[in-house]
Parts: C-alpha cells; structure tokens; sequence
C-alpha cells in the first residue's frame, strides 16, 4: 500500500514551512522530519560509539549501522551487505576506488577512460592516480559507438555518471557494463545524481563500483557509500588505517579485516548512518515511481514555462528534474543573486563540472533542480522572479 501524494510527501519536510522557494535539490536535498528526529535522538538521548564499547546504546548503534547497511545493500541490489562500505560522500568513495583498487592494478600507458559529463569527483580521483602510476585517462564523450573504438585491451577501468548534474543525461549503463566487460575492465559509476531519481540494481547491471552521497537522497551531509563487487573488494588493500580496520597488529606490520571493515579506519560517522538508515525507512512507504512520474510532469510544465522567455538556451535533456540554460548577455550569477533577493534558491557556475562547461561553450549555467516535494507554486514564483530578474538586467 505504497503511494504518493503531493501534500502527504511535502509534509513531512520542515524547510518547505519557510517563505523561499527551494530549486537546488540537486546541490544538497532538503531533509525529512524523521531524519531530523533520529539525529537529535542519537545526539540527545543515546549518544555512543560503534563496534568499541560494550554497553547498551553502544550496542544498539553498532547494531543500527549494520542495520543500515543491509538497507543500502537492498536499495542498490547488492547481493551482499559486505559489499557496502560508509564513506564521507561520493567523492570519498570514488578517492577511495582510485586509491585501493586502481593505484594498486595500474602500468604505465594503461587507460582510465573517463566521460566528458563528469562532476569533478569522476575526474580528478583519476587524474591523481594517472600521475601516481604513469596511467593515462582517456576523454571520451559519453557516446556508447565512440567507447566501442576507444576501448582496447590496455583500459583498466571506465569511468561514467549514472545521470549528469549539468544535463541530467543517463548514460545506457548496460550497454556499456557490457563493452566495459568485454575488454575485462571494470565500471565505476557516479551514482550521486542518479540514485535519487531512478532505480538502480548493481548487480543486474554488473557494475564493479558504484558511489554515492546520503545529502542528496534526503540524507544527512559527511556520509557516502561505495558499493564494490566482493571478489574486487576482497583483492584490494586498505587505504586508510587506524582503529577497527584491523585484526591484529604489531609494531612489524598488522592483518586487516576483512571487507567492509578494513576500510572504514576511525569512529564512523554514527549520528550520519542513524540519520539515513531513518530516511531509508521512510523511503520505503512512498511509491517512488509515482513520485518520479510526478517529478518528470514537474519538469515538463517548468521547460514549457521557461521556454516562454526569450533569448534562453537549453543544456538539459528533456523531462529531466534537473534544467539548465543560459540567458544571452545576461552573466549566470546575476540572475542567482536577484532570485536570491526574491527567496528562491538555485544554482549557477561551472558546476564542478569544467571540461563540460567548455564543450557546452561557456563559463557557467544556470540550474534548478526539482524534486518530488516541489510544486506547481514553486515553478511559478520562479518564473515570475525570473522575468524581474531579467528586465532588470537585460
Ligand atoms: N557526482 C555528481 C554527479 C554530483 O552531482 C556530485 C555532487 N555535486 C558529486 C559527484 C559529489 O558529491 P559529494 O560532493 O557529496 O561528494
């Protein structure tokens, strides 16, 4: 008896009671009450650290944050929860691939071939490890024939988003996996974008790592997830060190743990994990494709508002939640700074998105990002405060 309704869904978050109009999801998701609620009872009621101490709330949190793991390990399709290690964000987790897998497999003149589309965070983890091994990354442009004549017997590893965060453009993942595995390399996908707005099953899919952020998906900040295959995962070493990666140690040397404990050195981010594992509780009583259907009809009626106006060219494919363009002769951050006068909050820049700013031919864009919590209201005030912004402008 999952649904979906509008009102119902808004309702359980705090921030839209505010007077602005929030149109920057894709930046960071606004939070339900019950991820709010679970944090300040973790922070207010039973404080304790995990897998240490052996009294009862220490207990119950260790019990949670592998609790939360199966969660996560369910939500991707994992066939197993050791296959799901807590980071700090998507950018840890991929750091985390280029360092304890790549650095360790990669000759010099092996090839990382990386997509145009991608967040800083899919490109430079790469860059890194190319200068640490003599590797050399590869651009490719997202297109599945052109990846068909990049790709040889000297590709280690394909790099490639889920969904854009400029475009909103979902690659064809099976294909590719397909290609990828073909040539025996293996898939990392960026799934930062993607996981909020569409399902996702690693295993079907046969992807070898796939990273994500908890903020996004309505998560608290500081915690990520890196999905890898166990035989890869098994293979690998640690990249980080300290407490509880290990099974034993002396001054000569130590054994670590086994996967995904020997890869999360240090206090974890407890009150994170609590956090999510709740808003992956009440991700469960929503109808999510009804939610999305509903997010896509959002960003039909936006398109079509902005396709009004003048002099306004489009970068986003159709009927995705996330829309950019550009206003001619109007500079992007002025348009951000007049929305934010008028409470509405979206975004503008390169995006961390660089190499894909200069295929696209410009410097920066403007973004707003929808999610099943926004309304027709909030589209409307936005294309009101739009056309203010730009007679004062243009
Ligand atoms: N990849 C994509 C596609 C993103 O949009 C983002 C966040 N902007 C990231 C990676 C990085 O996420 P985080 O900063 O949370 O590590």
């Amino acid at each position: 008896n999952k649904d979906f309704t509008l009102k119902q869904f808004r309702a359980d978050f705090p921030a839209l009671n505010s007077n602005g109009v929030y149109l920057d999801s894709a930046a960071t998701a606004l939070k339900p009450q019950v991820m709010v609620d679970a944090t300040v009872a973790y922070y207010a009621r039973n404080t304790a650290t995990a897998k240490r101490s052996l009294h009862h709330d220490a207990l119950q949190v260790t019990a949670a944050i592998d609790k939360a793991r199966q969660h996560v390990a369910n939500l991707l399709h994992a066939s197993n929860n050791t296959e799901i290690i807590w980071t700090r964000g998507a950018t840890e987790s991929i750091n985390l691939i280029a360092q304890s897998y790549a650095r360790c497999v990669l000759q010099p003149n092996d090839e990382i071939i990386v997509s145009e589309l991608e967040h800083h965070s899919n490109l430079i983890p790469w860059l890194i490890v190319a200068k640490q091994t003599g590797a050399k990354v590869i651009k490719w442009s997202a297109n599945i024939d052109e990846l068909s004549s990049l790709i040889s017997s000297r590709t280690k590893i394909v790099a490639i988003t889920h969904m854009s965060n400029v475009t909103g453009f979902c690659p064809n993942l099976a294909t590719i996996s397909q290609i990828v595995h073909q040539y025996n390399a293996i898939l990392v996908v960026d799934g930062a974008q993607g996981i909020v707005h569409h399902d996702i099953d690693v295993t079907t899919l046969d992807i070898d790592f796939y990273a994500f952020s908890a903020h996004k998906l309505y998560g608290p900040t500081g915690l990520g997830v890196l999905y890898g295959k166990q035989s890869l995962l098994e293979q690998m070493s640690v990249w980080h060190g300290g407490g509880k990666m290990l099974k034993s140690t002396s001054f000569d040397d130590f054994i670590q743990e086994d996967t995904p404990y020997k890869f999360e050195a240090g206090t974890p981010n407890i009150a994170g994990i609590i956090g999510f594992n709740a808003t992956l509780d009440w991700l469960t009583n929503w109808d999510l494709k009804k939610a999305e259907n509903y997010t896509e009809q959002l960003a039909h009626y936006t398109k079509s508002q902005l396709s009004k106006l003048s002099n306004l060219q489009f970068y986003s494919v159709e009927n995705s939640p996330i829309i950019t363009f550009n206003l001619n002769d109007i500079h992007h951050n002025d348009v951000a700074i007049l929305l934010s006068e008028q409470n509405i909050a979206i975004r503008t820049g390169e995006l961390c998105a660089q190499p894909l700013m200069n295929k696209l031919g410009c410097h920066g864009v403007i973004r707003l990002s929808l999610m099943p919590y926004n309304n027709k209201q909030d589209v409307d005030t936005f294309i009101l405060a739009l056309q203010n912004a730009i007679e004062i402008l243009a």
